[in-house]
């Protein structure tokens, strides 16, 4: 069985062991089993005088095989394995090509030396499933690259290109030749050859700096820590392992990274962020689209409205390579636009984000016209012209008429039925919502928005070029909102009404932010600009004159000319040219006052009800989302909330979320607030459902 698993060769007095496990070489048991026994052979044969490890396939290896993650571990333990390898008599060279990560790269560090192709990378990317790698990365690393740059490399998780690891030590030679085995044993044959024998990692003492260096690259990891990983346990139990590296013997250094690697793999946290992993992966499979559907080839884009949005879109497609034209109504608006785009690329190079040759490069895919007629060629056109339906019908007619039958039609509405668009086309099929989040240069989601005629062809074709833009597309059927900014209406909506209840802005916005989103309601409100609400408010009581009962507050918010940030004044005030809120006395008398008219006693209200107020309407919207078939599955919605609003990853999405704390608890919660509060908050009955069955969203 372990032959299938571990090829293994003699070549002179080099022995050859082959880790061969597609598609990554995970380090599942039968693997790790193979590679003990091999190296055992390895070690106990006289005619053996050296040993490599190379991977076959598309790397050496991926890591730990994380399907076994949460069963019982079977031996031997990727530790023992690694041990054979290091207490060996004979130098043991690990050979790297494609990824050594996590496991997968603590395996080459229980190594005696490393040789690496190119294009290798190398890292421990535990950190991103929420857990520490737990073979000895945080022991061995500090041990073999200094504290400073382990810590960076074990607490960001990024991988290391070969170069780079070059540099760190990570890795001790690049090797050009095609044949990575040859040179490996060659490398082996040269150690031999220098009388070079095991060089022990875990012995190595030289890299470890003086007290003061150390304390001081604890420090600036921990407030790294704080300031992109707020809330996360597993970046600061990386960096309490890697403390114990230089505190503690090695073997007792070993036992505190067991231990913290066992609270992190055993917690919500982790358990949420594995979530989204494999939910990221998830949502580009279409269960009612065969994978193999053929589609179109995306060579030329064009975007319509060279606005907010439309500017940041262009970007999308011209760092990616796809040269796009942008067409506006009038030249001074086309200007305008392309200079913001210059600007916005001129900003990431003055920040070291962008060379200014790639910079160079992107800017010239970008063309301005106002003419339909020099966007006919174009594989797709994005429209992004104002939020107004009879303009949308328009500029979709011209474009039908103008555009070669095979170009998609999208249009990034917000609101709109993409339905009605697409009638006023004679290519429903190719019709299509890409929904980009603002700013549209930077956020990740893509919500795909699928109308009722919109083919196979047009849905695989834009899930595949929201890849290729660098986009994380999900896919959604058509209703007032879509999935993000339905479910998010359903809690602003709450968070507005707790303030005529008796909180405060800043209020509800800390207990958000310290949920983990990036902030609160209002923060973002004032973000987004109030203005932009109000007026879809204004149109949508034109068309839907019952609508919904919402908290008045905003709108007089904007009466009064508070915008938002762009006015220095919304639900915060802003000192001149500041981003930083700040609460204002005259929002409170405003609130303290309606609340007086509307006849509701003011009282205090605890984090916890808030913290369930808001997030629980927004998970039973999910719920009737899911039951109306808009989304999918829950893997759909979680990713819509982590890659579009921030949702904190390691929560796994809110629907991961309701599954975590209990779909009875949010429905008891539900049942009781629509009790009190009316129909808005009468629990969806796909969560009453579940709730009596005890079952969560994931298993329905
Ligand atoms: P915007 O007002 O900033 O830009 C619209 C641009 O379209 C303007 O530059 C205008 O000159 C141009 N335009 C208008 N009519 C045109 C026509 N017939 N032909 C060519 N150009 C025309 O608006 P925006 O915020 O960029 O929004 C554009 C679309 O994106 C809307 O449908 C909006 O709902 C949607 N959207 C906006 C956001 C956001 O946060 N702003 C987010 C997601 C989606």
């Amino acid at each position: 069985m372990t032959d299938d698993v571990v090829g293994y060769e003699q070549r002179g007095a080099v022995a050859v062991i082959t880790l061969q496990r597609p598609p990554v070489n995970a380090l599942g048991q039968p693997l790790r089993q193979g590679i003990k026994d091999r190296l055992v052979e390895a070690l106990a044969d006289g005619a053996v005088q050296a040993i490599v490890l190379v991977g076959s396939g598309r790397g050496f290896s991926g890591g730990a095989d994380i399907t076994e993650f949460g069963k019982t571990p079977q031996a031997p333990h990727l530790r023992e394995v690694i041990e054979v390898a290091e207490l060996g008599s004979k130098p043991v060279v690990a050979a790297i090509h494609g990824m050594a990560l996590g496991g997968g790269y603590e395996l080459p560090l229980g190594c005696h030396y490393r040789i690496a192709t190119p294009t290798a990378r190398v890292g421990q990317p535990e950190v991103k499933l929420g857990i520490i790698p737990g073979a000895g990365g945080t022991q061995r690393l500090p041990r073999l690259i200094g504290i400073e740059p382990a810590l960076d490399v074990i607490v960001a998780g990024d991988p290391v290109p070969a170069p780079k690891a070059l540099e760190l030590g990570m890795i001790d030679a690049i090797v050009e030749g095609a044949d990575l085995t040859a040179e490996a044993v060659a490398y082996a044959e040269g150690l031999l050859s220098d009388g070079k024998g095991p060089r022990v990692t875990r012995d190595l003492t030289d890299k470890i700096g003086t007290a003061d260096e150390v304390a001081a690259a604890f420090e600036r990891s921990r407030q790294m820590i704080a300031r992109r990983a707020r809330g996360m346990r597993a970046p600061e139990a990386c960096v309490e392992a890697v403390e114990a590296a230089i505190t503690q013997s090695f073997d007792d250094g070993m036992a505190k990274e067991r231990e913290l690697f066992l609270e992190c793999v055993q917690s919500d946290q982790s358990a949420a962020q594995r979530h989204a992993f494999f939910a990221e992966r998830e949502v580009a499979k279409i269960p009612d689209v065969p994978a193999d559907t053929p589609t179109r080839t995306i060579e030329t884009a064009a975007v319509l409205g060279a606005g907010t949005m439309g500017g940041g879109i262009a970007m999308n497609f011209a760092n990616a390579g796809i040269p796009v034209q942008v067409l506006e109504s009038s030249q001074e608006a086309l200007d305008r636009g392309l200079d913001l785009v210059r600007k916005n690329y001129a900003g990431s190079v003055s920040r070291g984000r962008m060379t200014q040759e790639k910079m160079d490069a992107a800017v010239g895919q970008i063309t301005g016209t106002l003419d339909y007629a020099d966007i006919k060629d174009a594989d797709i056109v994005i429209e992004a012209v104002f939020e107004n339906m009879d303009i949308k019908k328009e500029v979709f007619a011209k474009l039908d008429a103008t555009c070669k039958a095979e170009s998609i039609l999208a249009t990034n509405t917000s609101t709109l039925d993409v339905n009605e668009i697409a009638a006023a086309t004679g290519r429903p099929d190719k019709v299509i919502g890409t929904h980009f989040f603002s700013p549209a240069n930077v956020m990740l989601l893509l919500e795909n928005v699928r109308g009722a005629a919109s083919s196979d062809e047009t849905i695989q074709t834009v899930m595949q070029l929201s890849k290729r833009i660098n986009k994380v597309g999900v896919l959604v059927g058509v209703c007032y909102g879509f999935v993000g900014n339905r479910m998010l209406h359903a809690y602003s909506r709450e968070a507005n009404f707790l303030i005529e209840e008796g909180a405060l802005p800043q209020q509800i916005d800390k207990v958000i932010y310290d949920f983990g989103l990036p902030m609160g309601p209002f923060a973002m409100g004032d973000m987004a600009g109030l203005d932009v609400g109000w007026r879809i408010r204004q149109e949508r009581a034109k068309t839907h004159p019952s609508n919904q009962r919402y908290s008045s507050i905003g709108d007089r918010l904007c009466e009064m000319g508070r915008f938002g940030q762009k006015t220095s004044a919304g639900w915060y005030k802003y000192a001149e040219g500041s981003r930083t809120p700040e609460p204002d006395p005259e929002v409170e008398e405003l609130i303290i006052g309606t609340a007086k008219e509307l006849g509701i006693e003011r009282r205090d209200l605890s984090d916890q009800e808030i913290l369930e107020r808001c997030m629980y309407p927004l998970i039973n919207e999910g719920a009737k989302i899911l039951e109306e078939g808009i989304a999918m599955r829950p893997v759909d919605i979680d990713i819509i909330w982590i890659y579009g609003y921030g949702f904190p990853v390691y929560r796994g999405g809110p629907m991961f979320y309701a599954d975590l704390i209990g779909t009875k608890t949010v429905y008891d919660v539900m049942q009781r607030l629509h009790e009190t509060h009316g129909e808005l908050l009468k629990p969806a009955p796909l969560l009453e459902r579940l709730a009596k069955d005890g079952k969560g969203f994931y298993d329905a």
